[in-house]
């Protein structure tokens, strides 16, 4: 059995101190979950938030890092460096990262490996364009790029890796993916991990992610392939969050 994950991605949001505050109030109201339950704060907010958490059963994310060990790349961060603050998942290949950062699915490989090798817990994110459903290609869109990120991936590392499947249309734009289209396209994607990995696919996590929120959590993981959800919005108020992980 796939344990359920969710987890938020707060993208370019809070401060520091706002940081502290919302998790201060969400750890009593996840405090039961039954979901593995996740926060990627900015880099800024990273060592304030590891503080707040101690203790919780709320994990760490970051929202992005450097495939590199170190050295001359400007503005970068490393896994090691995201190790040490306390992080444990990384979100990877974001669409706003591939849409405005021009991250491409070889630079997302090079990070899902180096994010392993540091023992952190990737989130690969996959999902199609708006265009890309129009021609009907979503299918083929998310294969190549799941098998992409899992080039040169070992058998033994697959399963610890969480896939987020995220309709870049549904992203942030109040438009969710009917949940039997979410499911066909998780399923079309575990088939692609299954083609590389066999029966390894069934225990890796494959979440949900795209305008998801109180409202639409239950009907969304119901449905039999989807094992979590990666929350923009509506992480971003713990009252609407912690409804998103009780659902
Ligand atoms: C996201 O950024 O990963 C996301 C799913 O955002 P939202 O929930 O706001 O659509």
């Amino acid at each position: 059995m796939r344990k359920p994950i969710i987890a938020g991605n707060w993208k370019m949001n809070k401060t520091p101190d706002e940081a502290m505050a919302l998790i201060g109030e969400l750890k009593p109201l996840v405090a039961d979950a039954k979901a593995e339950v996740v926060v990627c704060p900015p880099y800024a907010c990273l060592a304030a938030a590891a503080q707040a958490l101690a203790g919780s059963n709320i994990g760490l994310g970051a929202q992005n890092m450097d495939y590199h060990d170190s050295g001359a790349y400007t503005g970068e961060v490393s896994a090691d460096m995201l190790k040490a603050l306390g992080v444990e998942y990384v979100i990877i290949g974001h669409s706003e990262r591939r849409q405005y950062y021009a991250e491409t699915d070889a630079t997302v490989n090079l990070k899902v490996k180096k994010a392993l090798a540091t023992g952190l817990v990737p989130i690969l994110c996959v999902g199609e364009m708006l265009e890309e459903r129009e021609q009907g290609i979503t299918a083929e869109i998310v294969r190549m790029q799941t098998k992409l990120a899992l080039l040169d991936v070992s058998a033994a590392d697959v399963a610890k890796v969480v896939i987020a499947y995220e309709p870049v249309w549904a992203i942030g734009t109040g438009k969710t993916a009917t949940s039997d289209d979410a499911n066909d396209t998780i399923k079309t994607i575990r088939q692609a991990v299954r083609e590389l990995y066999g029966d390894k696919a069934e225990e890796v996590r494959i979440q949900y992610g795209g305008s998801m929120n109180p409202k639409n959590v239950g009907e969304l993981m119901a449905m039999s392939d989807i094992d979590g959800g990666l929350i923009g919005g509506a992480s971003l108020k713990a009252e609407d969050f912690s409804k998103v992980v009780n659902y």
